[in-house]
């Protein structure tokens, strides 16, 4: 049977298929989900279980970045946001220079 690389969840400590977890680098300021920042040590939280997102959870593993942590793995597992920009009407027809005077 083929080998599968497993990793073990920070926050549940469930040992899952490397491909179920979110790796999580360490880097100068905290924690980034950024692919392809493989140097320095990574740690692993599921991908598909927002409990182990939480906070509190992730506080044992990421300390004081536990809050940073737990943003970013709910911002990146989101669908995506259309981000269209709500260019409001203003009704500011400002009066600029008066024709005339006294
Ligand atoms: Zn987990």
């Amino acid at each position: 049977m083929p080998h599968t690389p497993e990793r073990t969840c920070v926050a549940c400590r469930r040992k899952r298929p490397q491909a179920d977890l979110t790796r999580l680098t360490r880097v100068l300021d905290g924690w980034t989900l950024q692919r392809g920042a493989r140097a320095g040590r990574g740690a692993y939280v599921c991908a598909d279980s927002p409990a182990c997102w939480a906070e509190r959870r992730l506080r044992r593993a990421f300390g004081a970045h536990a809050p940073a942590v737990s943003a970013q793995l709910s911002v990146a597992t989101l669908p995506e946001e259309p981000g269209l920009p709500q260019s409001q009407q203003r009704n500011t027809a400002a009066p600029s220079g008066r024709p005339g005077g006294s």
